[in-house]
Order: C-alpha cells, then structure tokens, then sequence
C-alpha cells in the first residue's frame, strides 16, 4: 500500500505554498481526496491520514463504498454527472453535489429533499472552457439559472464548480479558474452565500489555488504511486 500520510502531506504543503505565493491563508482551502479510484481499505487509509472530504462519481459504487465505510465524520462529495432519476438514492449519501448543471436536475433534488425532509448544498457547474464534451453552464448563463432557482428554498448554492481542460502545461489554466472567480465575485454582489470555488485536479491544483480554489478534488496524485 502507498504511504498515504506522506502524500496527503506533501500536498497539503503544496497548497500552503501556493496559498503563500498568493497571499491566501491554508485554512480556506479545503483538500477532497477523489477516491474513485481505489477501492474501501484504501479510502480508509485516506481517512487515517486525515482527511475527511472524500469525493465519488458514479452513484453504485459511491454508495456500496460509503455505507461500507459507514463514518459519520467524512464529508461525501459528489463530483460526477449526476442523472435525475439517481437523485433519490444519492441525496442520502452525499453532504455537497458539485455539479448542479440544469434546471430539472434543481427541480428533481428540491422534490426529494422536501421528501427526505432535508436541504442540499450545491454548486453550479460551469464550462468555462466551452468544450464540447463538459457539462455546465455557460459562465454567461449561470446568472439566469440562480435567478431560475431563486424558490427552491431546499437547494443552497454555495459556489460554483469547474474542470479545466487538460493541458501539457499547468498554467495553461489559469485564465479558466481565474474566469470562475471573476464569476464568482460578480454574482456574490446579488448572492452572498456563493462563497465556494471548487477547482483544481492533480495536474493543476497549485493554479487553483493561487486563483482562489476553496475546495480542491485531487485523485491521482494521491492513490497512485
Ligand atoms: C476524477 C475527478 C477528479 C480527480 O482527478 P485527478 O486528476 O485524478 O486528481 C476531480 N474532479 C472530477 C470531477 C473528477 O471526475
């Protein structure tokens, strides 16, 4: 088994100095180990080593894995595309779904939470880069959908959420998150509770972070040697 300690740390120092670099203080930027790739034991390992956000992207295996785990302290994120009528069986699992990407699915998870008798912290997901093959919103979109929203009083945007495109070189994204934030600061005039940036992967969290990420979704980095 990898040394987990060792590569929670090593990151979590990265993110120090890149916090440093960008005059932002650790604390406001939270680490979630992406656990999809490994299987229980593993994500306990994560666990010991002190993290308590985990992220999941496929509803059957994030399920069988978390009641599992069964650890009431971890912070489920749920970080895949999320299909409507997967709403009802997600909802009791995850504490944030980070990719409210339209108005059915908000429609969908305000009608379950009112079932489950609970609330729901989301955030909206935005294809800033424009490709094809990413869901969200437009970023000049993602104003029209909060207003769209406004009554779904069980639903609470917290911020927004974006995947960069894969690029040879990490600062190649920069423009990305740093359109996320712009975005973020515009909209938190009319909406103060959107405080959340959920940005950054392995390949380019350091980027994120000098940008503003407060909640990073590394995988690889950490679960592979
Ligand atoms: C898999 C995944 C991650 C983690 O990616 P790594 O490059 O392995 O760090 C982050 N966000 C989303 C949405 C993912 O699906």
């Amino acid at each position: 088994m990898l040394n987990y300690p060792d590569k929670v740390n090593s990151v979590r120092a990265r993110v120090a100095a890149a916090c440093e670099r960008a005059g932002r203080q650790p604390e406001a930027v939270t680490m979630i180990a992406v656990t999809k790739y490994v299987g229980v034991d593993e994500t306990r390992s994560l666990m010991q080593a002190g993290i308590y956000d985990l992220g999941e992207n496929r509803v059957q295996t994030a399920i069988d894995k978390i009641t599992q785990i069964a650890e009431p302290s971890i912070r489920w994120h749920f970080i895949g595309s999320l299909q409507t009528n997967k709403v009802k069986e997600v909802l009791p699992y995850f504490s944030m779904i980070h990719s409210l990407d339209r108005y059915s699915l908000a429609k969908e998870l305000q009608r379950q939470c009112e079932k489950q008798g609970r609330s729901i912290d989301c955030l909206v997901q935005v294809n800033v880069s424009g490709e094809q093959t990413k869901s969200g919103f437009h970023p000049d979109e993602v104003k029209g959908f909060l207003n769209e929203i406004r009554d779904l009083d069980l639903i609470h945007v917290r911020g927004l959420m974006t995947m960069a495109p894969l690029m040879n070189n990490a600062e190649d994204t920069r423009p990305v998150f740093k359109r996320l934030c712009q975005l973020r600061d515009s909209l938190r005039v009319s909406h103060p509770k959107l405080e959340h940036l959920s940005m950054g992967m392995s390949a380019d969290f350091e980027v994120a972070v000098e940008e503003g990420a407060t909640l990073i979704r590394v995988g690889s980095i950490l679960v592979k040697s």
